[in-house]
Parts: C-alpha cells; sequence; structure tokens
C-alpha cells in the first residue's frame, strides 16, 4: 500500500556524526530516499530531534523547562539544516514551528502546512509541541494527529521494536507486529509514553525500522516495513 501522507521521525543523534557536526552524506541520501514518493504525491513531514545538540539536561543551575527550551530550539537548527540539503538536492521544503522564530520558519497551522503539502513541499515541523515536559516523540503524534497523517515512520539506529534490548540481552526477540496497547503495557521502547497514550486515543500507526539499513526510508514509503508495524 502506497501511503499518501506520512511524518517521519529523525533523531538529532542519528544525523550527527561520532566526532560532532551533521552527516551531510547521509542527509543527503535520506533526501534522495524521499524523491521518488514525493514525486508521485505523497505528503511527507518531517520532525527531527535535538539530541545530537542538547537534551532535557538539568543541573542546579538550569532547572528542567529552561533545558527544555533549548532542546526545541535545538530541533529548529536541525531543521533549517536537513531543509537546506534537502534544498540543494532539488526538493521544495517548508518548516514551521510550534513557536515564532522570526523568518526562519511559520507559526505551525494546518491550514498552512495543507497548502506547502500541496505545493509538493517535504514540511519540516519544529520546535515539538512548543512546551517543556515535552518530547519530540508527543510532538510527532501530535501534529501527526492533526494532520491526519496515514502513518508515523521512525527511522531509529535499531532494526525494530525488541522485547528486551538486544546490545544487553542475546535472547531479545524482535517483533513484526504488535499493538500500541502491547507497547503501552509492555512499556516497550518505540516512542514514550505521553506519545503512545496519544497514538491508542488517536489510532496513529507506527512503524519502525533502521534509518542505517540501505533504501529502508525509500521501502517504508513503498509500505515495504522490515521492522516492526505498531497497529492501533
Ligand atoms: N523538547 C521539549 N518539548 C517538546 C519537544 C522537545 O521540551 O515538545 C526538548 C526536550 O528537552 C528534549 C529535547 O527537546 O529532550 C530534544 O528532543 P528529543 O529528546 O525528543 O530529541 P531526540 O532524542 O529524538 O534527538
Amino acid at each position: 500500500m502506497q501511503n499518501k501522507r506520512v511524518m517521519l521521525k529523525l533523531s538529532g543523534e542519528a544525523l550527527a556524526k561520532p566526532e560532532g557536526g551533521y552527516n551531510e552524506d547521509k542527509v543527503r541520501d535520506i533526501a534522495k530516499q524521499l524523491k521518488p514518493s514525493l514525486g508521485a504525491g505523497t505528503n511527507i513531514g518531517v520532525v527531527i530531534g535535538g539530541g545530537n545538540y542538547w537534551r532535557g539536561r538539568t543541573s542546579e543551575a538550569i532547572d528542567r523547562t529552561k533545558a527544555d527550551q533549548i532542546g526545541m530550539l535545538a530541533t529548529i537548527m536541525n531543521c533549517i539544516y536537513v531543509s537546506e540539503i534537502f534544498r540543494s538536492e532539488g526538493i521544495d521544503t517548508a518548516i514551521f514551528s510550534a513557536f515564532p522564530c522570526g523568518d526562519m520558519a511559520e507559526v505551525f497551522s494546518k491550514d498552512r502546512v495543507n497548502e506547502r503539502f500541496k505545493e509538493g513541499k517535504v514540511v519540516f515541523f519544529g520546535g515539538g509541541t512548543g512546551h517543556p515536559y515535552f518530547s519530540t516523540d508527543t510532538g510527532i503524534v501530535l501534529r501527526a494527529i492533526e494532520m491526519d497523517v496515514d502513518m508515523i515512520l521512525l527511522a531509529k539506529s535499531i532494526d525494530g521494536v525488541y522485547n528486551a534490548d538486544p546490545k544487553v540481552d542475546p535472547n531479545a526477540k524482535k517483533y513484526d507486529t504488535l499493538t500500541i496497547q502491547e507497547v503501552i503495557d509492555k512499556r516497550l521502547a518505540v516512542v514514550d509514553l505521553t506519545a503512545s497514550v496519544m497514538c491508542l486515543e488517536h489510532k496513529m500507526p507506527l512503524a519502525v525500522f533502521d534509518l542505517n539499513e540501505e533504501n529502508s526510508i525509500k521501502n517504508a514509503l513503498d509500505g515495504k516495513i522490515n521492522g516492526t508495524i505498531v497497529t492501533v
């Protein structure tokens, strides 16, 4: 089945090189994988985490709200970078933010996002939900629900959802499919609990696959998920 509207989540860390800075080759490869589906009329939204810059770090000097504000701004920087690389690969893009960012991004509006999708643009959703104590997991689920997305694609550094951490437990078993209720009951690492409950309530399916497997994003866009499908 060809999805008509999908949301793709990339973690900030997945875009970074181990020694720091962006992995431009990887971002270019992602752009190339998106192009055929975009050309075929699929609407593609992108949410990027901020873990390459910052992840909710608190200390005696920095409280959670301020740390999360830095994290949200980091996601905007990632959107600007990836959007520019996509443009240099011939993809039209638009960036929306949960909060005003001057002329760097438009403030999120469902109507305006729909206009950009109609223009054939890849739409970036930066700034998460715009609120501390949330994550980009919650941000992507919220926007996916608002934008009537068919499925959320989670491109991770692991090839699916396991019943235990395969790095720790050699007997860990990968699920081909499972329900969002099972994800919640077993506290499986797909998206965080807040985001999982929103998927359950609003019937939003998810797919988890390995970002580093060749053409995994293109295959997922074509409905061929070599990973785990989370049904609702
Ligand atoms: N964040 C937030 N509210 C949101 C989304 C993100 O406060 O709605 C902050 C939070 O500090 C989080 C950071 O932004 O730790 C980066 O997001 P995330 O951890 O989801 O990024 P990833 O780990 O996927 O790169």
